[in-house]
């Protein structure tokens, strides 16, 4: 049988393993940060209607610029953050991830190398060895913060061509405040992007403000997690125009296609009605943080929709163990912490029982 070793790969990704969040089938799945409603009955009409109308011009090419979605995104970023940003400022992608891919091409590649504070989103450093990004992995404290002073040097240091900073982080729920950005982007040569993916589940404010007069800055979103849509691979991003410009020379033409364009579209005639399932996943959070603590698990303070928690001696034994009762969560691989999602509060339900099955078990 044929290894992936035994052909002619390139060096950096030879023994690599690819990003795989199990996809098992159990009743309670907890572990790739999804929101666990599905979309509104109405809106899956709507949904219908738009990719029908879409079908009837499938023989053409989608619109390669995605007008129309791109103003709609721009003001809904708006409307939900006070600042005011347009279609120039905007550019969408199949997934937050093809954005990622897409900055790396255009600001990262073969000579360049980019930063991120681990443990934070896998597929920073995944796409950056995908696109030939030299990858350095900052660290963070203890209570998985950043350390600014220590980033700065370390961005001073090794000058980054792409800075990735994930607020609120996955997998901790760390949320980055706006006095280290700010540091961090004073200190960076180069690119910083800042993962807002579960901005919408965060106490605090999105850092879209910051863009104005700084055009090093990239802010990028998804509707995968609060708009409840990950099936629907829609990512974006919001920047200086300039940016916008800079990632049309990497993109592939029509990239997204007219159904994609057409099902985001109705998705965000629907934003009022989905914005309240993120008000209940924030309660649901909240709730497993208050929960997790009663049992006397150390939990990380979390402004996403999940939770990080332990602390485990044999974190994936744990893990095991949930999986046996029928719940599954995620393990990121930090020393001595899992990480569960924010589901329904049955689905929640049937994890605290979990979880205190498991730790009377232990005790
Ligand atoms: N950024 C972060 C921090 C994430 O956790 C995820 C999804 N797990 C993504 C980006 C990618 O999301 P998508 O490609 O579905 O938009």
């Amino acid at each position: 049988m044929t290894r992936i070793d035994d052909l002619p790969i390139r060096d950096e990704l030879r023994g690599k393993s690819p990003y795989g969040a199990p996809q098992l089938d159990v009743p309670v799945r907890l572990n790739t940060n999804e929101n666990p409603y599905p979309l509104p009955e109405p809106l899956v009409q709507r949904i219908g209607e738009r990719v029908t109308e879409a079908a009837r011009h499938l023989n053409r090419y989608p619109d390669r610029d995605a007008v129309e979605l791109r103003t709609e995104l721009a003001a809904y970023l708006t409307k939900t953050t006070g600042h005011e940003v347009g279609l120039a400022n905007v550019w969408a992608a199949n997934g937050s991830n093809e954005i990622i891919q897409q900055l790396l091409q255009t600001f990262g590649g073969p000579g360049r190398t980019a930063i991120g504070f681990d443990p934070s989103y896998s597929m920073h450093s995944i796409i950056s060895r995908g696109t030939g990004t030299g990858w350095i992995s900052g660290a963070r404290n203890d209570d998985f913060t950043i350390d600014a002073e220590r980033a700065v040097e370390q961005i001073r240091e090794l000058a980054p061509d792409v800075v990735f900073i994930c607020s609120p982080n996955n997998p901790t729920g760390t949320a980055v405040g706006r006095e280290t950005v700010l540091e961090l982007y004073e200190a960076a040569p180069g690119m910083v992007v800042v993962d807002e993916a579960y901005n919408e589940f965060s106490h605090g404010d999105s850092l879209l403000d910051l863009l104005d007069g700084r055009p090093n800055l990239v802010i990028t979103r998804t509707m995968s997690k609060a708009f409840g849509a990950a099936g629907l691979r829609l990512g974006y991003l919001a920047a200086d125009p300039a940016v916008v410009d800079a990632v049309q020379l990497v993109r592939l033409p029509y990239h997204l296609s007219s159904v994609t364009q057409a099902t985001a579209l109705a998705a965000l005639e629907y934003t009022d009605t989905l914005l309240a399932y993120v008000q209940q996943l924030k309660g649901e959070r909240d709730r497993l943080v208050t929960e997790l603590e009663a049992l006397g698990c150390e939990v990380t303070a979390s402004d996403a929709n999940f939770v990080q928690f332990g602390r485990f001696e044999d974190a994936h034994a744990t893990w095991q163990r949930l999986l046996d009762h029928g719940v599954l969560v995620r393990d990121n691989g930090v020393p001595g912490f899992l990480r569960v999602t924010a589901g329904t509060p049955d689905e929640n339900d049937a994890f605290l029982d979990a979880i205190r099955a498991t730790v009377k078990e232990n005790s």
